[in-house]
Parts: structure tokens; C-alpha cells; sequence
């Protein structure tokens, strides 16, 4: 068999992150709703830099939500025993692979498999 995984020490990770981000999108909400294209923020910048600006930060908010998701499922599978096993094969994920991101559901195979379709 290979190597144990750290479970507490994932789940303390995981649990860090989770919180940083609940916490961001708070911070957020009250930054970002009501002054979209204020005159004072959007300053010497167009209205066209102003909407890619907005674009981008839209994108990056999908993906921190991305994070937040797999996150959560993560949290779950440490608590039922699953975590560290490829949630679409069932083959163990390497613990490189989880030291990098703890919140990484799959193992590289069904990921790179993933990334080509
Ligand atoms: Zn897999």
C-alpha cells in the first residue's frame, strides 16, 4: 500500500482556505455591489478597460466558487473516509498532488483526461 495520508492536516488546510474565501466574498459584496461604474473608482480608465476589469474579476470569482465547491466535497469525503481517492476512478490521488491543492478531487489520469475534452 502506498503512503498514509495526513488527514488532520488536510482538513486543517482545507478548512484555512474555506474560511479565507467565505471571508473574501463578504468582503466583496459590500466592496463591489452598489458602485460598479462610480465615477471615483473606475477613474482614468474607460468604460471599455472598466467592463474587461469586470469581466475578469468575474471569472476569477467563478473559479474561487470552483475552489469553494470542490472545497466542501473534500471536507465530506474526509469525514466518510473517501478523501485522497480519485472521485471519478477510485485510484488513490497522489499525495504530491494534494500537498499542492488539498482540495483536488481527481488524480492526474481523469484530470490531463479532463483537460482534452
Ligand atoms: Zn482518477
Amino acid at each position: 500500500m502506498s503512503e498514509e495520508l495526513d488527514l488532520d492536516h488536510f482538513k486543517k488546510r482545507l478548512t484555512k482556505r474555506y474560511q479565507i474565501i467565505l471571508a473574501d466574498r463578504e468582503a466583496q459584496k459590500k466592496n463591489t455591489a452598489p458602485k460598479e461604474l462610480d465615477q471615483t473608482s473606475v477613474g482614468r480608465l474607460s468604460r471599455m478597460d472598466a467592463m474587461q476589469q469586470q469581466q475578469m474579476a468575474k471569472a476569477a470569482a467563478l473559479l474561487v466558487d470552483q475552489e469553494r465547491r470542490r472545497i466542501e466535497t473534500a471536507l465530506k469525503r474526509i469525514a466518510s473516509e473517501e478523501y485522497g481517492y480519485c472521485i471519478l476512478c477510485d485510484e488513490e490521488i497522489a499525495g504530491k498532488r494534494l500537498e499542492f491543492d488539498p482540495s483536488l478531487l481527481t488524480c492526474i489520469s481523469c484530470a490531463q483526461n479532463a483537460e482534452k475534452q
